[in-house]
């Protein structure tokens, strides 16, 4: 069946990617990342021992991508992973509610689902739930916004959130 050969290539060409994301490397990719990605932490004069650079937060890196842009290419593609990974652990979340939707279709059983960008509780029939994760209104302009990485559309929305407070 085609779709299953798809889903199964697609499911092991992941799982190579991650597989090879070890904690040491990971450990790694931050330190390369984060040694030059704070400007004020590299002008300060003191000699940097192993092991004392701040690990950038998620955070920190969407911080980072709305402020100063800087021209740092391993910090960028630190940041890269950093917010795909954080795209793929919500999309696993998704997948997650996704099959357990499926597999329990016929039970009728009704779960509260939040939308992951805006909070509020998703409305609407279990499909419309299990869509995006989203609401209708964010998974709309998730859509219009090109599918831009979820942590960086998310972060959007809840500072326009918290301005509209
Ligand atoms: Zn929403």
């Amino acid at each position: 069946m085609k779709n299953t050969e798809r889903m199964v290539r697609d499911i092991e060409r992941s799982l190579k990617t991650l597989n090879k994301l070890t904690p040491a490397l990971v450990a790694d990719l931050v330190r390369r990342g984060g040694t030059r990605a704070t400007p004020e932490r590299s002008q300060s004069n003191g000699p940097r021992g192993k092991g004392t650079h701040s690990d950038p937060t998620l955070a920190a890196v969407v911080r980072k991508l709305s402020g100063n842009s800087s021209s740092d290419p391993i910090f960028d593609a630190v940041r890269s992973i950093a917010l795909a990974l954080d795209d793929i652990a919500k999309q696993c979340q998704h997948i997650d509610d996704a099959v357990r939707f499926a597999t329990n279709a016929d039970t009728k059983e009704s779960t509260i689902v939040y939308c992951q960008a805006c909070g509020r509780e998703i409305a609407g029939t279990p499909a419309d739930r299990v869509r995006s994760g989203y609401c209708q209104a964010d998974y709309q302009r998730w859509l219009r916004a090109g599918r831009p990485y979820r942590a960086t559309f998310e972060a959007q929305v809840q500072q326009e959130f918290s301005e509209t407070l």
